[in-house]
């Protein structure tokens, strides 16, 4: 069965930044974050992206993911989109899109360009065959883990001239270019490069996704919206918030074997975490 959701992705991100606001991605990583995601989703009348990395998928099986979404979508007045993030090659994609998932990154950032726009043209061609919206990445979005030298970081950036080639050919409905953020915790402040952030938007016409948006200051935040994101990715921040209460009641209260007892108060403290970003990103109030 497949339940599609209010607006697809395309619709809610070009809504984005033709208004100055951002989606948020927040990842699907349970039960307790999606019933959090769906429940301020709709206090905050915002649309949602529900994030799915492939390490995700093989936890919980596709199956469960897309019944669990569908369960949210039937519920929800806003717009809840299922995405399939960092999606590694097109069979794996054409999986995901037949078990009904609503959008699809493929990542081939770590292939040479030619290779990137081939197989990321081949994706855009299925997908949007099927209704389903692809983002496409390129450069190299780092790990925080990563260390890396001002050359190497400056080299891992996307080129504007490769980005608007990349657009162009691809036919892709959003892209993910590496301007600095990385995946996970940042040990410094993150250095974007706004300038080639605002370049890539105004030359490929096309929606700009920040990855790696936990932990990226507010002021920062607001600066790349303005020139031209229309959506964040945050992961990080939710799970280390999920995870410090469940480990604060723990150590509260040693004899709890109910597992409602820690998850439940997790999921109350992950919804603040979402809602604050919401309001950051200026989504609420738009459905
Ligand atoms: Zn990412």
């Amino acid at each position: 069965m497949y339940v599609p959701p209010k607006a697809s992705y395309r619709e809610v991100l070009n809504d984005a930044v033709q208004k100055g606001y951002a989606v948020g991605q927040f990842n699907l990583n349970g039960l307790e974050y999606l019933q959090a995601i769906v429940e301020v989703a709709e206090e905050e009348r915002s649309p949602v992206i529900l994030g799915v990395s492939v390490s995700s998928t093989k936890y919980f099986g596709l199956d469960y993911l897309v019944a669990l979404a569908n369960a949210a979508k039937l519920k929800a007045g806003v717009p809840i989109i299922l995405h399939l993030d960092h999606g590694p090659d097109f069979d794996f994609i054409m999986k995901a899109i037949r078990a009904g998932f609503d959008s699809v990154m493929y990542d081939g950032s770590e292939h040479p360009l030619e290779e990137n726009i081939a197989v990321t043209r081949q994706v855009v061609e299925a997908a949007h065959a099927a209704g389903v919206s692809v983002e496409g990445e390129i450069g190299r979005i780092g790990g925080t883990e990563d260390e890396v030298s001002v050359d190497e970081r400056e080299a891992m950036l996307a080129r504007v001239d490769e980005a608007e080639r990349f657009a162009e050919e691809t036919k892709i409905d959003a892209i993910a270019p590496a301007v600095g953020t990385a995946h996970g915790l940042y040990k410094g402040r993150p250095q974007i490069a706004f300038d080639r952030l605002e370049a890539i938007h105004k030359r490929t016409g096309k929606p700009i996704v920040l990855h790696g948006g936990s932990g990226v200051p507010d002021e920062d935040i607001r600066q790349a919206i303005a020139l031209g994101v229309g959506k964040i990715n945050v992961n990080t921040e939710s799970q280390a918030e999920f995870t410090r209460v469940v480990r604060k009641v723990l150590a509260e209260k040693p004899d709890v074997f109910d597992s409602r007892k820690y998850l439940g108060p997790a999921r109350e403290a992950i919804k603040e975490v979402i809602r604050k970003k919401i309001r950051l990103f200026g989504s609420h109030h738009r459905f």
